[in-house]
């Protein structure tokens, strides 16, 4: 081959590899809404939705500091508009602020011009109290469709779910949901916590978890973190 139909077959074939990489990526479900994060690292994103609330919140909050752990909270907009000095107090500890939408309605029940503008007030509210762009975003319910985690990702966000549920809304005692995160919990998990109600066992079962975890080697970092750990296995 000569030099010039080389060089040629070389670039060509770099934007192929980069064009199936592009689409393989966009097609994996993935890639679309994280679930859990494959790695051999002990590592746990602790994830709390709803919030923030004037009870339940500084509780958590404590906690947190306390066993100095990160945590990513996936805030709601109306409430932080209510509270936003709950979030900038998080922010300000070190936690990631996620968008959960603004007013928990389901977004795939609604038009793309209602779930776009949910999730744009919500940005705008974490920009202004955080002055950082938000990186993850989790939709009420865990209801979501390709539009919206596409609508998200155009906002340079990433859809997290999550891998396990500590049930904790329903109020369960502080041993049940500690069990249930400890029986379900491994290695890249996601775990759903909830701060958006007065009276939650949350801040309990948050300070057992770490304790327990921790002693078995368990770090646990920011959603976004956890995302650098991704291994193909
Ligand atoms: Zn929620």
């Amino acid at each position: 081959m000569k030099p010039k139909s080389r060089w040629i077959f070389s670039v060509s074939l770099l934007v192929v590899l980069t064009v199936v990489g592009a689409v393989h990526l966009a097609m994996s479900p993935n890639i679309l809404a994280v679930r859990f994060v494959p790695t051999t690292h002990k590592v746990v994103a602790l994830t709390i939705d709803d919030g923030p609330q004037p009870e339940t919140t500084p509780r958590l909050l404590r906690t947190l500091k306390e066993k100095q752990a990160k945590a990513t909270f996936f805030i709601l907009g109306a409430n932080a508009a209510r509270h936003p000095d709950l979030v900038r107090q998080a922010a300000n500890d070190g936690h990631e602020i996620g968008s959960h939408a603004y007013t928990h309605n389901y977004l795939n029940k609604m038009r793309p011009a209602e779930f776009e503008a949910e999730m744009e007030q919500t940005n705008q509210l974490i920009r202004q109290l955080t002055a950082r762009d938000p990186k993850v975003f989790r939709p009420p319910g865990g209801a979501w469709n390709d539009a919206i985690a596409i609508a998200a990702q155009l906002r340079g966000q990433i859809t997290i779910l999550w891998s396990v549920d500590a049930g904790d809304w329903r109020r369960p005692s502080v041993s049940g949901s500690v069990n249930r995160i400890l029986k379900n919990v491994k290695p890249g998990s996601i775990v759903l916590l909830h701060d958006g109600q007065p009276s939650l066992p949350t801040p309990e079962v948050v300070g057992i978890v770490i304790d327990t975890l921790r002693e078995q080697g368990y770090q646990f970092v920011t959603v976004s973190e956890l995302l650098q750990y991704y291994e193909v296995q």
